[in-house]
């Protein structure tokens, strides 16, 4: 029974991490530990696979800071030409 809980502790304290771990603000140790579990553990797994998805598509859905420098120099021409 007691073995059970460990279980269970295991997999809530991974599932609280997962947020931190995908944004890499974990120390190597607790990454590790949570690889471990990830690994050992197949529910936690898909819930890991879910958020990494999630997380991936906002990544990926937030607008360049700054446009290339490449474009500024372009759009500068552009109006240099336009005259
Ligand atoms: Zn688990």
């Amino acid at each position: 029974m007691s073995q059970e809980h460990d279980e269970m502790d295991e997999c809530v304290q991974a599932l609280a991490r997962v947020h931190a771990f995908l944004h890499e603000e974990l120390v190597e140790a607790d990454a590790d530990a949570i690889r471990i579990h990830l690994h050992a553990c197949e529910r936690c797994m898909e819930n890991f696979e879910i958020e990494s998805t999630i997380t991936e598509m906002i990544v990926r859905s937030q607008p360049v800071e700054q446009a290339p420098t490449t474009l500024a120099a372009r759009i500068q021409t552009m109006r240099i030409t336009r005259r």
